[in-house]
């Protein structure tokens, strides 16, 4: 299940209708509670977002309590990506993420380690910010130059960060400004 063939959002679409989620904001934590992942949050350095490994055949998934909120469903939301697409290759490793540094690049480009994070990442901001209900909300507001308030509006929608919401707004075609 680890190849680049694998359709993230269409993943991520499953575990949403599998659980008949369908509005904003998105419940990650109970979604990652309903895969099996038991979650722990604790201070840990500021690099580090979070991490899953396995323990007796259930998921552990760690959050860095010190982050904003946001960032941290982000990180539960990127460790369910793995634990979904990557679950054959959690076994004996502690997976440990630091910032998401190569964000959303191009699949085919990428290799290894780094396919399984940007194809987590994907997952994430796929399972955060629904396709059909970010679009619903994206049409709803009128975006102008200088206008911060759209995007602020979609970040607290979805209880995700500014950044990722504009991610989102690129990867999904419309960039209307
Ligand atoms: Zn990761």
């Amino acid at each position: 299940m680890s190849g680049s063939r694998l359709d993230p959002a269409a993943e991520a679409q499953k575990v949403l209708d599998g659980m008949g989620v369908d509005s904003a904001p998105i419940p990650v934590e109970r979604i990652a509670r309903s895969l099996g992942a038991q979650l722990r949050f604790s201070p840990l350095d500021d690099e580090l977002s979070g991490m899953i490994f396995m323990r007796d055949g259930a998921p552990i998934i760690g959050v860095n309590a010190v982050h904003h909120p946001n960032r941290q469903r982000f990180t539960i939301a990127h460790e369910c990506g793995h634990l979904v697409m990557h679950h054959d290759r959690l076994s004996n490793v502690v997976h440990v993420d630091k910032q998401f540094p190569v964000l959303m690049r191009d699949q085919r480009s990428a290799t290894g380690t780094e396919l399984m994070e940007i194809q987590a990442n994907k997952f994430a901001a796929a399972l955060l910010m629904p396709a059909r209900l970010f679009d619903q909300e994206v049409s709803s507001l009128s975006f102008d130059i200088d206008d911060d308030a759209p995007f602020e509006e979609l970040a607290k929608k979805f209880k995700v960060s500014r950044q990722a919401v504009e991610l989102r707004i690129r990867s999904l075609g419309h960039w209307m400004i």
